[in-house]
């Protein structure tokens, strides 16, 4: 097995998990937030910066890097790893979400989709066993099973051939994995919102025995209570000695939510690309640097942080750059969106460590002020 899950510890206040998880390139421990560097970076950070953030894994994406420059490339310069001189952990998706959300002109069947680039219009087609060889190719110590993530709102009609078809494709991935030793192969679970396909479906992924499990198709559109209440219901039915992976969820709340039901790794977008337009998360809640009111205000974006950018620059400062649209503007508000969840995790992990994460989940809400339905 390329990776292997060590429980630590237990909350005895919410039954949230501590763990680690040990794979080709070091041990990381959990929950975790994962980065996302879709095209082979972070956007605007560099890997020394990531590690002075403590990123322990990130997050790259298989459908765009299969477009631009290709797995072969990536491959010959010794797999994602070499290529973007990143020696921590890396886990690549299966471009199933993007293949389905991104591309035009979609035909699905039981072999794979067909598919125009949305870069350039070539016409492509990927299969569990393509999602396979473009994964080996990249290298990640994690990869994704090829599935169907059902858009929502669906209708159980459509989500119930899709998710018995994620499972179909998700054996034919098993059979076409060709380095189980050093890539950690994970399933997902998919069933939209509703309980009985939920179940259906982590029954029959849970049965092919993957070295880890993700629930997919979340946080896709629905209010974040139906989330928590799908995880209420298909979190149990995943073992625990093997890590639990919440895909695509990157909101403060969602991830101590997350943890409190059990999930180990998280990954978002979100993070990274709010800060590109000069959103902030704090422990305050949400900051838009844009605004008026800060063009005077030399005080950090976060009395609370300790980052790089809160450490040396002023609220002021910062909403010059945006404004400006200057590059040095982007890589601060950058810099402190990734490292505030990181330490957010950092704290969660403390917490459940001392028994007390629902006392600290009261304390950060408390603080934040959570946006009813997405959370940020
Ligand atoms: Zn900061």
């Amino acid at each position: 097995m390329a990776v292997r899950y060590e429980l630590i510890k237990k909350c005895k206040q919410t039954g949230a998990r501590v763990g680690k998880l040990h794979t080709p390139h070091g041990t990381i421990d959990t929950p975790i937030f994962m980065p996302v560097g879709t095209l082979a970076t972070v956007k605007t950070m560099s890997p020394e910066e990531l590690k002075d953030m403590e990123a322990q894994i990130i997050l790259s994406n298989t459908y765009h890097l299969f477009l631009r420059p290709g797995h072969e490339i990536v491959e010959e310069a010794g797999g994602l790893h070499g290529f973007m001189n990143w020696d921590r952990a890396i886990l690549t998706d299966s471009g199933g979400f993007q293949v389905f959300s991104l591309s035009n002109l979609r035909e699905i069947d039981e072999q794979g989709v067909a598919f125009r680039s949305h870069l350039s219009g070539e016409k492509l087609f990927i299969s569990p066993e393509k999602a396979m060889e473009i994964q080996n190719a990249l290298g990640a110590d994690i990869i994704m099973a090829f599935d169907e993530c059902a858009p929502y709102p669906a209708d159980p009609d459509y989500v119930r051939p899709s998710m018995e078809r994620t499972t179909r494709w998700a054996e034919r991935c098993l059979k076409a994995h060709e380095r189980p030793h050093t890539q950690a192969l994970f399933g997902i679970v998919q069933g939209g919102v509703y309980r009985e396909l939920r179940e259906q479906s982590a029954r029959e992924i849970t049965s092919l025995d993957f070295p880890g499990y993700a629930i997919g198709g979340l946080s896709v559109g629905e209010p974040h209570s139906l989330m928590y209440e799908v995880l209420d219901y298909t979190v149990p039915l995943l073992p625990e000695n093997k890590p639990r992976y919440l895909m695509g969820v990157g909101s403060p709340d969602a991830l101590i939510e997350g943890a409190i039901r059990g999930i180990d790794m998280f990954d978002c977008v979100l993070p990274t690309r709010i800060a590109r337009n000069g959103t902030c998360m704090t422990s305050h809640g949400r900051l838009v640097i844009r605004n008026a009111i800060y063009a005077r205000d030399f005080t950090p974006l976060d009395h609370n942080c300790d980052c790089y950018t809160c450490r040396n620059f002023t609220r002021a400062y910062i909403r010059h750059l945006i404004k400006c649209e200057e590059i040095f503007g982007i890589r601060l508000t950058t810099y402190h969106n990734l490292y505030f969840l990181l330490k957010l995790m950092k704290q969660v992990r403390e917490a459940i460590m001392e028994d007390r994460l629902g006392d600290f989940r009261d304390e950060f809400f408390a603080r934040y002020g959570v946006n009813e339905a997405r959370g940020f």
